[in-house]
Order: C-alpha cells, then structure tokens, then sequence
C-alpha cells in the first residue's frame, strides 16, 4: 500500500444492504457500481477500473455476506488486527464471507496471489 492509499476513505455509495457487493479476496464492501468505476483497491488486477466489465465484477464480489465493520485507522485499530485488515484501505469491510467459491475462481484468486478469505 502507498503513503497515498492510506488517505483514501472507501464508504459504500448505497445504503441499501441488498445493493452491496464484498470482494471476494479482501472483503471491502461498496456498490456494483463503485467496483466498476474503481475497482478494487486493496486488490490492483482483480477488477480493472473503468472498463464496465460487470460480468467479472459480479464473479469476484458477492451479496452473501455477513456483518460489516468500518475501518478508519485500520494500522493502529484492534478490530483491524482482529479481522487481519491492518495493510487494507480505510473503508467497509465484511466479517464474514458466506458464499462458497466455485473452484475457477479460487483458482484465479490463487493465481493472483490474492488472500482467499474463508
Ligand atoms: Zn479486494
């Protein structure tokens, strides 16, 4: 993470909880449509910004998801360390992932050297 990430804030731009997405490799929750403009940005390469590509937005994220805890300070708070999101951008972050991966996707997600969150 660069010194310029830790000054982003990621907050989901919708408030209905239907309408929220996690990212399947690090959990940060925000609308289909903010995925689609700026991806994902703990996880550079698992969703290119700006290309619309809705489709490969929807494999990788999922609605099935539960709790959700707002990190701000995420080097110096517990609940961070606790959930192992300390190196992760200030933002929404699902406690648990509930949805079972299909075995493609676990793949990719390997491949790219991303943490699977289980
Ligand atoms: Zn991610």
């Amino acid at each position: 993470m660069t010194e310029a990430s830790e000054n982003i804030v990621v907050v989901p731009s919708e408030v209905q909880s239907s309408k929220l997405r996690a990212c399947l490799s690090c959990g940060l929750v925000k609308s289909v449509a903010q995925f689609l403009a700026y991806g994902c940005e703990n996880c550079p390469g698992l969703f290119e910004a700006g290309t619309g590509d809705r489709e490969r937005v929807l494999t990788f994220t999922t609605a099935e998801f539960s709790g959700l805890v707002a990190l701000y300070r995420p080097k110096v708070s517990w609940v961070a360390k606790w959930q192992r999101l300390s190196r992760k951008v200030p933002g929404c972050y699902a406690i648990g992932i509930l949805a079972e991966l299909p075995d493609d996707v676990l793949e990719e997600l390997e491949a790219l050297r991303f943490d699977v969150e289980s």
